[in-house]
């Protein structure tokens, strides 16, 4: 059911919410009141206006015990319409802790339960391409960047790997980082290998106390190449799946020289992109596409017959209230 509403959409934008598990606990919701399908309810305390509940409606919404094959169950219509040549965005949405990655690429120990979004998006584009191999003759190829401070780095560099990268759009290739590393994959194991050098690469620059990777936005784009066998004609398809910066409002108070300018940028480019995405679902005239690095990178694939598939994530503790609820917003505002 789900499947075929996502394929009639055209430049459309979906979103998700999961909600993790409460820390330590299988059970329990915490400042979450009610969840079913499609809405979400918070308990709001008096500190933040009216003590009360709020409610919040979604394309999906994903409880605590969803699998990881469940969340990717309703995401698989948008590889097929990659295949097709079709562009397509995913995005990871949340406060640092409240499971973007797990999403995105799964805990710390892979296994095909535990795999997230992008291994299972990579594993059927090779299933898809396999079944249709007697039509299309398919190449696909990834890069994986960062984007810290508004800079541009690749993560799967051999070398230089603090070289910073330029975007450039209407490149005729179709790649918007042409001197990022572009590597053909095969497999799933080609993939996996890959996303650890990224992961390595991106541990580049952070320490226990200073992880780099919840205030950068991460990128693994998928490159498609499809020639029809019986005309010849090539068609094109790519999808970003991105792991965003932790969503966190800094406290301007106790931030100071790089942590303030790296929240700063954050928050700049976050705003940038709820900003592109609001427009788009309002169907304005206007995008305000070049106000961030992250939507210049993403601006072939946002609007258009491109498809954009949203999952803000909600940590359930009761302290991070403040953050569910501005997260709440923050997808309230773009779907
Ligand atoms: P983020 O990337 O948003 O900072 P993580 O994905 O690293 O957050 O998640 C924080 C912690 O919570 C990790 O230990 C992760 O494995 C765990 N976690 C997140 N989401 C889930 C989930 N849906 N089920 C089980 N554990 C989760
Ligand atoms: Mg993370």
């Amino acid at each position: 059911k789900l499947y075929n509403q996502v394929q009639d959409l055209k430049g459309n934008i979906r979103v998700y919410c999961r909600v993790r598990p409460l820390h330590g606990q299988v059970r329990g919701f915490g400042s979450v009141e009610h969840l079913d399908e499609g809405s979400i309810t918070i308990t709001t305390p008096s500190k933040y206006g009216k003590e009360g509940k709020k409610s919040f409606t979604f394309n999906r919404v994903f409880g605590p015990s969803a699998s990881q094959e469940e969340v990717f169950s309703d995401t698989q219509p948008l590889i097929r319409s990659v295949l097709d040549g079709f562009n397509v965005c995913i995005f990871a949405y949340g406060q640092t802790g409240s499971g973007k990655t797990h999403t995105m690429s799964g805990p710390d120990v892979l296994t095909p339960e535990t795999m997230g979004v992008n291994y299972r998006a990579l594993n059927d584009l090779f299933l898809i391409s396999e079944q249709r191999k007697d039509i299309f003759l398919y190449d696909v190829s990834v890069q994986m960047i960062e984007i810290y401070n508004e800079q541009v780095r690749d993560l799967l560099a051999t070398d230089g790997l603090n070289k910073r990268l330029e975007i450039r759009n209407s490149s005729q290739s179709g790649l918007n980082v042409p001197d990022a590393n572009l590597v053909t994959v095969t497999s799933t194991s080609d993939v996996i290998n890959l996303m650890n050098l990224g992961q390595k690469n991106r541990a580049v620059g952070s320490t226990a106390m200073n992880d780099r990777s919840s205030r950068s936005h991460s990128c693994l784009t998928v490159h498609v190449q499809g020639r029809d066998l019986a005309s010849g004609a090539v068609l094109r398809g790519c999808m970003h799946l991105v792991d965003l910066a932790g969503s966190e409002r800094v406290d301007k108070s106790e931030a100071v020289g790089e942590r303030l300018k790296e929240a700063q940028h954050i928050n700049k480019s976050l705003s940038a992109l709820g900003d592109v995405i609001a427009s788009l679902a309002q169907k304005n005239s206007h995008v305000p596409y070049r106000n961030s690095k992250l939507t210049q990178l993403l601006q072939d694939s946002l609007g258009g017959q491109a498809k954009t598939l949203m999952f803000v994530h909600i940590s359930p503790e009761y302290d991070a209230i403040g953050e569910t609820l501005s997260t709440l917003k923050f997808a309230e505002r773009v779907s």
